[in-house]
């Protein structure tokens, strides 16, 4: 009889994959189908990254190596962490790897232990609680609901601490909510934190650059610099540079845990692909000029989308301030609908009108649905016309 590893048997697959992959058979099989799963820009990767990479292919750069990012990426990624957050690092406090998702799944096996308990205010980046569980270690979850903006509060991170704990997860703007924690909110979080040595912070800031916020972006450690020897900040150029397929990610922290967390990817995966890395550099140290109009036009999407949602009865979607995501309240709409939970309800906006959204369960908060708007007005004001047909009958 086959037996699978525990460790295999106690994760699932990505939700928000599975979702985008049941729109495109539904698709394939001649459905009319509007896929809003997907949390990937809709525009093309810009010009001048494309050229650096065809250079480098040409050029014949295309062997391993090093493990842990050419020396030229790193020194890119050195100046943008200097230049966008005020951080000093230096090279041997850098790993590239092969997307944000590498990067956290590194740290996961780096750093936790079975016993160790991760604080991860949900709804949450789907990967985060499942690569928790890989490294045998213990997601702790806490529901942040609407009425808190989906922000985890100092009060619930202070009840939620434990000797066991080892590490805090946050993510602003957040996948799958869009909200941005303030530079006031993030101070009473580092309160918190001071109070508790023990308790490390990793800062996912992969929508860092998709923002409208009227301050500059600010994570825990720009805010509570005292937090520098114990945070990890992880970022990379697949949202906001529209590279997803690229698969470049990095992480920046003490050396000895990026150190640990090399070593991981010396034994998966090496070194990310060679060429990507060369793209990579190229839109960190590039104009980011090439950020405003993608950003202007999520932000226009975000205006219209929000609103529209709020005019179906039984929705509530609060403004968000960055990503490309809207989190709607949909409990009222369940119930109106005399639906179960929040599954159901996508099941059927799928099969009755043909609009593959992500269920709010899926990023541990029942009763919400994640619309992902990096696809057109044109294509959104469709799916949101079906959303309601299918709400109001
Ligand atoms: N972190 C967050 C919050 C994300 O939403 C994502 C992608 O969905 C990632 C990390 C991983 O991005 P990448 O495609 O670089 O692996």
């Amino acid at each position: 009889e086959l037996r699978l590893s525990d460790r295999v048997l106690s994760i699932k697959p990505s939700p928000t994959l599975a979702v985008t992959n049941r729109a495109a058979e539904l698709k394939a099989a001649g459905k009319d189908i509007i896929g809003l799963g997907a949390g990937e820009p809709d525009f093309d990767t810009p010009e001048h990254i494309k050229a650096a990479a065809i250079k480098a292919i040409q050029e014949g750069f295309t062997k391993y190596t090093a493990v842990d990012g050419t020396a030229g990426l790193k020194k890119a990624i050195i100046a943008k962490f200097k230049r966008d957050n005020g951080l000093d690092y230096q090279a041997n406090q850098i790993l590239v790897s092969c997307g944000g998702k590498q990067s956290f799944f590194n740290l996961a096996l780096a750093f936790l232990n079975k016993g160790d308990e991760v604080i991860i205010p949900a709804p949450y980046w789907v990967s985060y609680p499942d690569m928790v569980l890989i490294a045998d270690a213990t997601p702790v979850c806490i529901e942040c609901p609407q009425s808190q903006n989906y922000k985890i509060t100092p009060a619930q991170l202070e009840a939620a601490i434990t000797p066991k704990t080892k590490l805090l997860v946050l993510n602003s703007p957040s996948n799958p909510t869009g909200m941005v924690y303030s530079k006031d909110e993030l101070l009473a979080i580092a309160d918190v934190l001071r109070k508790h040595p023990h308790v490390w912070v990793a800062t996912d800031d992969m929508y860092e650059h998709i923002i409208w916020t009227k301050e500059p972006f600010v994570n825990i450690v720009t805010v509570a610099p005292d937090l520098y020897d114990r945070a990890l900040v992880l970022n990379g150029v697949s949202k906001a540079y529209a590279m997803t397929g690229w698969r470049i990610g990095y992480a920046a922290g003490p050396a000895k845990v990026i150190g640990a967390m090399k070593n991981v990817q010396s034994q998966s995966t090496s070194n990310p692909t060679s060429v990507s890395q060369v793209a990579a550099q190229a839109a960190l140290d590039g104009d980011q000029d090439v950020l405003k109009p993608m950003v202007a036009a999520f932000k226009e999407r975000h205006d219209y989308v929000v609103s529209a949602l709020n005019q179906i009865a039984g929705v509530s979607c609060s403004p968000a301030d960055g990503a490309f995501y809207a989190f709607a309240n949909v409990e009222g709409a369940i119930a109106k609908m005399g639906l179960k939970n929040d599954l159901e309800f996508s099941e059927v906006l799928l099969n009755t009108v043909g609009v593959a959204v992500v269920p709010g369960s899926a990023f541990g908060l029942d009763g919400h649905m994640r619309i992902s708007y990096a696809t057109s007005l044109k294509v959104l004001e469709d799916a949101i016309g079906r959303i309601k047909k299918a709400i109001e009958g």
